[in-house]
């Protein structure tokens, strides 16, 4: 099977240090296996969406070389294929709507939502409603190729999950799996805070029938107060001026060999080198902080 890869990026700021980290990482597991990697442009969240970062990180991958195969796909022009796909789960009753608050579910035990709504009927029509999935296909565990044997709680499993939000937008569990899927994705390279959405990600494959992709979940680089480097936590967008030294910052965190004589490399010899040097066995299982000063 040829491989396909993709980085998945949401629009709500420009690239830091961590969204670079995983950009490199799927490429250069993309282009070793010699297969295609792809962009795609998760603008599916208004409220989040940060005006002109779209075009600010295409252009940061293009200035650090890292080209992707074929057209980019915006979730904002897909929402004629996702509703069709939402109305049929409702129509085959494997969806429903709720009007549970996030007060009642927070008191629950776990915190976890309880399928109250489950036989209820409500129709959203008189009041904007969520729509949450009627889990009938809960993943217990997976297995990640960098992580190993990632297992998960019965209740985290079986909860009747959320899939268009009461605000009227399409819940990124879905949207991730329909785009994945519609981009023919055999491999998924993302970062370790979307592992614990994975278990519901593939339960959403097998209801559907589709072959569920691997899946290779990168460290995390962490700030001083051990939080994910983040748009929210306002982290540092990558200043374009030296490519160069942050591609090696990003192998070292990956765990990866570095050539010696980088500084007189160009930055595309400096991408061929990684990809022929890649290892994904290298690959640190572990979040890290970053020793160096870019943040
Ligand atoms: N859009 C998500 C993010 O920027 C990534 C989604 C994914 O890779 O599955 O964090």
């Amino acid at each position: 099977m040829h491989y396909i890869g993709r980085f998945a990026p949401s629009p709500s700021g420009p690239l830091h240090f961590g969204s670079l980290v995983t950009a490199l990482g799927s490429y250069l597991q993309a282009k070793s296996c010699y297969g295609k990697w792809l962009v795609r442009i998760e603008d599916i969240d208004p409220p989040r969406e940060v005006k002109g970062a779209s075009s600010l990180i295409l252009k940061t991958l293009e200035v650090f070389n890292l080209y992707w195969d074929d057209e980019i796909l915006y979730q904002s022009a897909c929402s004629e294929r996702y509703q069709a796909v939402l109305q049929t789960l409702l129509d085959k009753q494997l969806a429903y709507f709720c009007d549970c608050t996030r007060q009642r579910i927070h008191n629950l035990p776990y915190g976890l939502y309880d399928g109250f709504c489950r036989d209820r009927h409500l129709n959203g029509l008189n009041q904007p409603l969520a729509i949450r999935l009627k889990q009938t296909q809960p993943v217990y565990q997976f297995t990640d190729r960098i992580r190993g044997i990632q297992t998960f709680d019965i209740p985290n499993a079986q909860e009747d999950f959320i899939i268009h939000r009461k605000d009227g937008l399409f819940a990124y569990n879905l949207v991730v799996v329909l785009d994945d899927y519609q981009q023919g994705i055999t491999e998924i390279v993302r970062g370790a805070d979307l592992l614990p959405v994975t278990a519901k990600q593939i339960s959403l494959y097998q209801l559907f029938g589709l072959p569920t992709p691997s899946y290779c979940h990168l460290p995390l680089v962490l700030d001083n107060n051990g939080n994910k480097l983040s748009k929210q936590n306002h982290a540092k967008p990558i200043e374009v001026i030296n490519t160069q030294s942050l591609t090696i910052q990003a192998l070292q965190f990956l765990g990866q060999q570095i050539p010696q004589d980088w500084q007189d490399a160009t930055q595309k010899q400096l991408l061929d080198w990684a990809i022929k040097n890649w290892k994904i066995t290298n690959i640190p299982k572990q979040n890290s902080l970053l020793t160096t000063n870019i943040r």
